[in-house]
């Protein structure tokens, strides 16, 4: 296994096993297990190899895939080769999507649910692969209905459960369309991809994604009418215990920011004593157990919680983005995740209404490329604040960690500005 050519790693690939993406921590390796699951053992072996191979820190996305940060043109090849002999490397050839489908981490095993949206996304991954012209970063998310509503997530393609064997589909933020049946589910999908792909072949300059379609090239790919906007729902708990089918039960745990150190992964699934469990990727950026009994689901939860990771949905850790920062990064200018440890407890309350947090150990905003209520980019130990932007916006000052958590207490001016943005949704 040679190093992939230069022309591959550059930023803004969408990053596979097998093309790495260039960083500013070394080269992101992105893992698309098969099935999009993993066993506590393929786990273990997993985080081994980001400790020998990368930066030892373990990454999940937003889109629910496995990252190892930190990895070299030396380590790769070794990397790979040796996820490659834990068949823990499932990508298509092509410059296509490696996984386009978003299902919630308990698909498949959850008793609210309306739908088997694991069974679903897997066939509709399968027709994708036949195909070719569509984009990396395709996302089809598929809700099944019940309570992990998958809001939240942006998606080019959404497919959600409105009742028994009944799906409602919307593109981008198009109408929503159908009923489609779900028996016609994977038909209905395939075609559209075609379409869209078509299209995109034919106007590659203009049509990157779909929401770059005019509304007739859009009502073209799939000829369904208009339906009832499906009504909103609650938002989801992220973390903690949760009933499954056959009375058994899953556990879902955050890792801060996104991250964990590979030990404590490690050292939480050394806990598993047997494979049993079966672990799915969360995009609440963690992982899911599942298949315990009560008890079992309960104490590994408060193991979970002992090692530092997220097991209680009201945790404001959950509403924060920041990057491996130092000393992970070498490119780092402030300690970012150790930072945003204090600065999310220091926050709690405003994260807890809605407001959000970047904390980047520099411009490159590793976590979060996009606008954050309030980021802060690091600068030779200090931060720039940035209300309201990306890091590459112009700050308002820039203060050490101290300055910045007076100011962020009720009565100081950062606060009240955040506090503004949480009542009005505006940063006035
Ligand atoms: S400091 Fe953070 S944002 Fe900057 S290159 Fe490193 S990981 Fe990326």
């Amino acid at each position: 296994m040679n190093a992939p050519p230069k022309e591959e790693l550059r930023r803004g690939w969408c990053p596979s096993t097998l093309r790495p993406m260039e960083t500013g921590d070394g080269w992101l390796v992105r893992l698309h297990p098969p099935g999009a699951r993993l066993t506590p053992a393929q786990l273990r072996r997993i985080a081994a190899l980001a400790t020998e191979h990368g930066n030892g820190l373990v990454e999940i996305s937003a889109r629910a895939n496995l990252q190892i940060r930190g990895v070299t043109a030396e380590s790769h090849p070794k990397l790979v080769e040796r996820l490659l002999a834990e068949r823990l490397v499932d990508e298509p050839d092509g410059d296509g999507p490696q996984r386009l489908t978003l299902v919630s981490p308990l698909a498949g095993r959850d008793p609210t649910s309306l739908l088997d949206a694991a069974a679903l996304a897997a066939e509709i991954e399968l027709r994708a692969r036949t195909l070719s012209g569509l984009p990396a970063k395709l996302c089809v998310v598929i809700d099944d209905g019940g309570a992990q509503a998958l809001d939240g997530f942006a998606s080019d393609i959404r497919l959600l459960c409105i009742g028994a064997g009944r799906l409602a589909l919307r593109i981008g933020e198009s109408p929503w369309l159908g009923p489609v049946a779900q028996a016609e589910a994977v038909t209905v999908m395939e075609a559209i991809l075609r379409g869209f792909a078509r299209l995109r072949s034919a106007a590659p300059d203009h049509i990157r994604r779909m929401r770059d379609l005019s509304p007739v090239a859009l009502a073209g790919l799939t000829g369904l009418p208009e339906t009832t906007a499906p009504a909103a729902r609650p938002k989801p708990r992220r973390v903690g215990l949760f009933a499954a089918a056959l009375d058994r039960f899953a556990a879902l745990i955050g890792l801060p920011f996104g991250r964990c150190p590979a030990a404590t992964l490690e050292r939480l699934v050394a806990g598993l004593e047997t494979d049993a469990a079966e672990i799915r990727l969360s995009p609440w950026r963690g992982l899911a157990f599942r298949g315990f009994d009560r008890a079992r689901a309960e104490a590994f939860l408060m193991l979970a919680g002992d090692l530092g990771l997220i097991t209680r949905d009201d945790d404001p850790r959950l509403s924060v983005q920041a990057c491996a920062g130092s000393p992970a990064c070498s490119r780092a200018e402030a300690s970012t995740m150790a930072d945003a440890a204090v600065l999310a407890e220091a926050t709690a309350g405003l994260l807890a209404g809605g407001v959000t947090l970047h904390v980047s150990g520099c411009v490159k905003a590793c976590a979060h490329p996009a606008a954050a209520d309030l980021t802060l980019v690091g600068r030779e130990g200090r931060y720039d604040v940035v209300p309201g932007g990306t890091t590459r916006d112009k700050p308002v000052a820039t203060l050490d960690l101290s300055a910045l958590l007076t100011r962020l207490q009720p009565g100081e001016d950062i606060h009240a500005r955040l506090k503004a943005v949480r009542s009005t949704g505006s940063q006035g």
